[in-house]
């Protein structure tokens, strides 16, 4: 089967499979899925969600978690791990944001990456999921996906971004690599499954 054709069979099956997959991570409003979207490098969504609504509660915008003190942020957000970093990150994202950008979250993936904490992924998940902007967000599990379906032998999540772009409609891409996450969740266990169940990994 040619990659092309294992890819259309796959973006078939995934959309019986979720047909409208939800936005992991909790938020309000772009600024909120932004924190959330920080927060969740190296920790699962539903412990960000965990910690978010306390986050929120404290510093309920931008201006606020600008003029917070480091520390008690990295207190509040310790359960998502990296907290030294991710706090520090935070405070400066959003002093930057009220400072250059009139408090507003930007809608350009050149402006978000120059975020502090914000690489090409979080801009990507922001870009999507807050602006309806086709992207494609790669994180490890994507990329390990990815390979299990041969549609890419990139080395990197940038080659593989590239690589799943080609291979999927631009106006499905937002919803693919969320599909590709829940995927991910609902049928690669840690250990101890049977491949001939799995309804892609099966015949790829
Ligand atoms: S379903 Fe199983 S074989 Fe397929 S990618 Fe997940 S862990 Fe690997």
């Amino acid at each position: 089967m040619k990659k092309q054709e294992r890819a259309d069979r796959i973006g078939t099956i995934l959309d019986e499979l979720f047909p409208a997959p939800e936005v992991p991570l909790r938020h309000g409003n772009v600024f909120e899925l932004l924190v959330a979207t920080v927060l969740s490098a190296q920790c699962t969504d539903a412990r960000v969600n965990q910690v978010t609504p306390l986050l929120f509660d404290r510093y309920p915008d931008v201006k606020a978690l600008a003029r917070a003190e480091v520390a008690e942020v990295r207190d509040i957000i310790r359960p998502c791990g990296l907290s030294g970093a991710k706090s520090m990150a935070l405070v400066g994202l959003s002093s930057l944001l009220v400072r250059h950008h009139g408090g507003r979250v930007p809608a350009s993936f050149e402006a978000l990456e120059a975020l502090p904490g914000v690489g090409h992924k979080t801009a990507s998940v922001v870009m999507a999921q807050g602006f309806g902007v086709p992207a494609f967000p790669v994180d490890t599990h994507i990329h390990r996906l990815a390979h299990r379906w041969k549609l890419s032998s990139g080395a990197g999540v940038i080659a593989t971004e590239r690589d799943l772009k080609k291979l999927f409609a631009e106006e499905t891409w937002n919803r693919r690599h969320l599909q590709f996450i829940y995927f991910g969740r609902t049928y690669c266990p840690a250990r101890g499954h049977v491949v001939e169940n799995c309804p892609i990994c099966s015949w790829v």
